[in-house]
Order: C-alpha cells, then structure tokens, then sequence
C-alpha cells in the first residue's frame, strides 16, 4: 500500500506501509464520535460489479443515454433496457465484499451514522446496513420506477414482458415511463437524497471516503463540505484522488483487507488484526 497519513498528533507521515495505513485508520475512527461512510465504485469492483466509468467500462464503449433522450425516444428506451438486462447476471452475482461488512460492523456499532453511495448496486443493504442510515445519490438498479407517479416496480416482471414484447410496460397504475431507479446523466440529482446527505456530512466528526476517485459532482463535493465544517477526512482509494492534499489519511490500496483490518482492530478486541 502507498499513501500518505497526517495525523495531527503523530506529524506527517509519509508512505506509510499496509499496517502502519490500517493502524491510522483505525485510530481515526477510535477517535471519532460520529463517522460517515462515503462509497464509489471501487468498493463493489472488489465485488465483480464493473466500474462503468473506468478505462474498458461500458460508458467508455457505449455511449450512455441520457435523461432527456431516455424520455423522447422509444428506441433508446428499450436500448437503455436491453443494456440494463444484460447487466442483470453481473448484479444479480454480486455479493457484498469484506469492504462492505466491514462498513456494515462499523455502522452495527454505531460508529458509523450514514453511508452515502454513488454506488446502485444495492450491495450495502444486502450487507446489513438499514435503509433508513444508507444515501443513495444516484439511485438503485435493483429495481424501477415510474417517473410519473413514482411508484416502485420489480424487475422480474419487466424483464419477462421485454423479452416477449420487445419493449417495457408503462406504469400500471398510471401509464407513465418506467426506468430503473437510477440518476441517469442530464436528471436532475434526487433532493431528498441531496438534503440526507448534507445534513449527515455536517454532522460528522469523520469524513471516510472508499473506493471513489472524487470526480463525479455534486457527490464529489461531500468530503469538502465535511473537511471545512471542521470534520476529520480519510480516503481510502485505489489510485491517488484529487482530495488526498485535503485528507488527514489517504491510503491506495484495496478496501477489504484495509478497512476489515481497521474495524476488526478497533471493534473486536482479543481478535487483533493482522497488521503489517
Ligand atoms: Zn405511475
């Protein structure tokens, strides 16, 4: 593991080894009253969920659809459905990882308030967490939505009705589109989801950012807005993020091994992590 660690009391720390990023990490949060947990894609890559924006990912192959075009045309709307059936077996495999059980211990232990996701792969309720303490900024693929009435659907149902007809019902209950529950490109963020997360990252005494290269706005504006309301910012990434001058820790390196070390040395006492 490469990264850099400033803790205020221990001095700069410069290139810390994978124990020495585990134990500040883990001191970070035995000093927290009050942590929040934020996700990117690089916490479900460990899970075998692609990273769509990544380097081979889909968008970089595919053009994504956008909003706009999703809701004036038909045939881009059984395109977007025909690309999100074909994606069904990679979601429907996906398992939480040690990454998620880990945030799922730090939250059962109330060290954790929320964990707000960029992520729609639903990975962290199958991990434990309680819907009412999980922020989802761009929605969740697991099922759909009227964008009229906004009623939920499951997507069995759909999918049958696509494979027969070519194309998806609209809403029973009030014809409109169905999409999956997901913030497509050029729709507008979810304000509630909005408001959820901003009122948590002012509230935090801890600001943990996994798996996300902090490019994608507004989400990525949630680590800024918690550093300068005083909060404490850990990053925990595979590559170097744009944030890492701002942080207190940022270690590169996977999440599993390097969270699950933190929380099991922090919460499970008699059962030391294996460090270094
Ligand atoms: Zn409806």
């Amino acid at each position: 593991m490469r990264g850099r660690a400033a803790a205020a009391e221990d001095g700069a720390m410069e290139n810390p080894s994978a124990g020495q990023g585990i134990e500040a990490l883990a001191a970070l949060l035995a000093a927290s009253r009050r942590a929040v947990v934020f996700t990117g894609a690089g916490i479900s890559t460990e899970s075998g969920i692609p990273d769509f924006r990544s380097p081979g990912g889909i968008w970089t192959r595919l053009a994504p659809i956008g909003f706009g075009d999703f809701v004036a045309s038909a045939a881009l709307r059984r395109e977007a459905w025909r690309r999100r059936f074909a994606m069904e077996e990679a979601f429907a495999q996906a398992r939480p990882n040690a990454g998620h059980q880990a945030v799922a211990d730090l939250v059962a232990h109330g060290k954790v308030s929320h964990v707000i996701t960029q992520n729609i792969d639903n990975l962290h309720q199958e991990s434990g967490v309680p819907e009412a303490q999980i922020v989802e900024l761009h929605g969740n693929t697991r099922y759909a939505r009227c964008l009229d009435c906004g009623l939920c659907l499951e997507l069995a149902p759909i999918r049958d009705h696509f494979e027969a007809h070519g194309e998806v019902p609209d809403c029973p209950a009030c014809g409109g589109l169905v999409k999956t529950a997901t913030v497509s490109f050029g729709q507008a963020m979810p304000e509630r989801e909005m408001a959820r997360a901003r009122d948590a990252t002012l509230a935090c005494d801890l600001f943990l950012v996994l798996g996300s290269s902090l490019v994608v706005y507004p989400a990525a504006g949630f680590p800024l807005l918690a550093k300068s309301h005083g909060a404490r910012l850990a990053i925990v990434n595979r590559e170097a993020t744009d944030q890492d001058g701002l942080a207190d820790l940022a270690l590169h390196g996977e999440i599993g091994p390097t969270l699950g070390g933190a929380a099991e040395a922090l919460l499970f006492s008699g059962r030391r992590a294996r460090l270094g």
